[in-house]
This record gives structure tokens, C-alpha cells and sequence, in this order.
């Protein structure tokens, strides 16, 4: 089971529908990337160049 979220209330949720607002949940996908990481590597790309 997965952990899905309801964007009305921004409860998490393990149904399809939230009890509380009686509308669908989303399958919230984890982000991809962080711009932190992305700047991290920058700096660290840098930092070797030098
Ligand atoms: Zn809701």
C-alpha cells in the first residue's frame, strides 16, 4: 500500500478518496532532484576546478 495525499487538505492518506473532503487522492511522486544537491554539485565541480 501506498501512501497517497489529498491536494484539497493536504492530508496524507492510505485511501483513494479522503474521508474528509470526499474527493481523489494523488499519488505524490518523490521529487527527482533537490536544488540543493544541484548547487552542491556546482560548488563541488567548482572546487575541483580550481
Ligand atoms: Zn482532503
Amino acid at each position: 500500500m501506498k501512501m497517497r495525499k489529498c491536494i484539497y487538505c493536504k492530508e496524507y492518506t492510505f485511501k483513494e478518496i479522503c474521508q474528509k473532503c470526499n474527493r481523489k487522492t494523488i499519488n505524490p511522486e518523490p521529487p527527482k532532484f533537490s536544488p540543493q544537491d544541484k548547487y552542491g554539485k556546482w560548488r563541488r565541480k567548482l572546487k575541483l576546478g580550481e
